[in-house]
C-alpha cells in the first residue's frame, strides 16, 4: 500500500473518482456538526433543515449519544443475537416503553430498507399469506423487497421482474380502493402515516381508520412505515397516533439510534414470534447501535421531543401559510415534517437556500421538504421563514 496524502481539497476529486454514481451530490463537503448546525471544509456554517435526511432528531454530535458510543466502543462492539447482551435487553425495555399497546416484539437490523424487508418477511410468516397492499407515491426503500412497495417508477423500472410480484398499489387516502384491494389473501397493508419522499402528504384520519377496520375484517396486518415519521417527528411519538389507531406492525429507522445505523421491525406480542432460522442479520442488535439507541431514545423522552415537534411545527406551518409566498401552491405536513408545494421546480430554491446557509430537502420535483432536528429553536426556524420569504416571492 502506498501512503495516501489526502488533503481537504482532494475530497471531491477522490469521491468523484470512486463513487458508485448512485447519488446526486451537492457541491459542499461537510466535515462537522453540532446541534442544528453543520460546517463545510472551508469553515462555512449551515443550518441543517435536513437532519441528515431525517436522522438527526437530536441534532448533531449530541453529547449523550457520543458518550454512549465511545463508552460502548471500549466495552463490546459486536455481539450477534445468538448470545444475550445487556445493551440489547435494555434497548428492548426502552422501546417497549415508547411503543403503545402490545407492540412489544422487535427484530433489530441496520437500516430502514432492512426494516421493510423484515416487515415483509414477518408479515408473511405470521399470516401465511403473500399479498401486499401499498400506496401510490410511497417510499419504503431501495432493496428489492422494499423497492417493490416503493412507487416511483424511476427507482423501480430498471429492476422489473426482480421485485415481489404480489404487490398492489392503491391511491393514498382513497377508502374505496382500499376496500377493493384488501382481500383474504392480503398479508399486510403497508403505508406511511405521512408520505415523506413522495411529497409530504399527511394520511387522512378517516382513511387510516378505514384501513384499520378493513384489515381487522379480512385478517390482514396493518403495517406502518414510521421510518421517517416515527419517534416524535410528526408531533406524536408515532404518526399513526393522529388516527387514534394501533397498527399490527411498525418499521423504524433513521433517527432511532441518534445517527448510528439501525432499523427495527416492531409487532404485536399477541401475533406471536417467528420461527428460529427464518430471518437474521449479523449486525442486527449489536451493542454499539443499541447503546446509541438507548441514549438517543432516552434523550428524546427527556426533552419530550414529540411536544417540541408539535409546538414548533404548528408555529412553522402557520407562519409559512400566512406568508403566502408567490411561488407556493400549498404548505402541508405534521409536526416538524413540512412540505411546500412550489409552482416550479424545487432545485433552484434549494440552491438559493444553500447560498443563504440553509440546507433543506426535496420531496419529488416540486416539493421543498423541511425536516429539521426536533431540537431546533424558534430563532432558527425564523431564519428559515425569512430566507424562504426572500427566495419564494
Ligand atoms: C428513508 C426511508 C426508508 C428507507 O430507509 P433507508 O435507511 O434509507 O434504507 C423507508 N421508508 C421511509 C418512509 C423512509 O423515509
Amino acid at each position: 500500500m502506498t501512503t495516501l496524502d489526502i488533503t481537504l481539497q482532494a475530497t471531491t476529486q477522490l469521491e468523484d473518482a470512486h463513487t458508485s454514481g448512485a447519488y446526486y451530490k451537492r457541491q459542499i463537503t461537510l466535515v462537522r456538526g453540532e446541534g442544528c448546525t453543520v460546517w463545510d471544509d472551508a469553515g462555512n456554517a449551515y443550518l441543517d433543515v435536513t437532519s441528515g435526511q431525517g436522522v438527526a432528531l437530536l441534532g448533531h454530535a449530541h453529547p449523550a449519544v457520543a458518550e454512549a458510543v465511545a463508552q460502548q466502543a471500549r466495552t463490546l462492539i459486536t455481539c450477534p443475537e445468538i448470545f444475550y447482551n445487556d445493551r440489547r435487553a435494555e434497548l428492548y425495555a426502552v422501546l417497549a416503553d415508547i411503543t403503545p399497546a402490545d407492540l412489544n416484539r422487535f427484530f433489530l437490523c441496520n437500516s430502514g430498507a432492512e426494516a421493510m424487508e423484515g416487515a415483509l418477511k414477518v408479515a408473511r410468516l405470521l399470516t401465511s399469506r403473500s399479498g401486499i397492499v401499498a400506496a401510490k407515491r410511497s417510499f419504503h426503500g431501495r432493496t428489492l423487497g422494499a423497492l417493490g412497495m416503493t412507487w416511483n417508477k424511476d427507482y423501480r423500472e430498471p429492476f422489473v421482474g426482480w421485485t415481489p410480484n404480489n404487490i398492489t398499489h392503491i391511491a393514498y387516502n382513497n377508502i374505496e380502493e382500499a376496500q377493493a384491494a384488501i382481500t383474504e389473501d392480503t398479508a399486510a397493508v403497508i403505508v406511511e402515516p405521512v408520505q415523506g419522499e413522495g411529497g409530504v402528504y399527511p394520511g387522512d384520519v378517516e382513511w387510516l381508520q378505514a384501513l384499520r377496520h378493513i384489515c381487522d375484517e379480512r385478517g390482514a396486518l396493518l403495517v406502518m412505515d414510521e421510518i421517517q415519521t416515527g419517534l416524535g417527528r410528526t408531533g406524536r411519538w408515532f404518526g399513526f397516533e393522529y388516527a387514534d389507531i394501533v397498527p399490527d406492525m411498525l418499521a423504524l429507522g433513521k433517527g432511532i439510534a441518534g445517527g448510528v445505523p439501525m432499523g427495527a421491525v416492531v409487532w404485536r406480542e399477541s401475533l406471536g414470534t417467528i420461527d428460529s432460522g427464518t430471518h437474521g442479520s449479523t449486525f442486527g442488535g449489536n451493542p454499539l447501535s443499541c447503546a446509541a439507541a438507548i441514549a438517543a431514545l432516552t434523550a428524546l423522552r427527556d426533552i419530550d421531543a414529540p411536544a417540541l415537534a408539535a409546538e414548533n411545527g404548528a408555529w412553522l406551518l402557520s407562519e409559512l401559510q400566512a406568508a403566502n409566498f408567490a411561488q407556493v401552491r400549498e404548505v402541508r405536513g405534521r409536526g416538524l415534517m413540512l412540505g411546500l408545494e412550489l409552482r416550479g421546480r424545487v432545485t433552484p430554491a434549494l440552491q438559493a437556500l444553500q447560498e443563504r446557509g440553509i440546507l433543506a430537502l426535496p420531496a419529488g420535483k416540486t416539493v421543498l421538504r423541511l425536516l429539521p432536528p426536533l431540537i431546533i429553536s424558534r430563532a432558527e426556524l425564523q431564519r428559515v421563514v425569512d430566507a424562504l420569504r426572500d427566495i419564494l416571492n
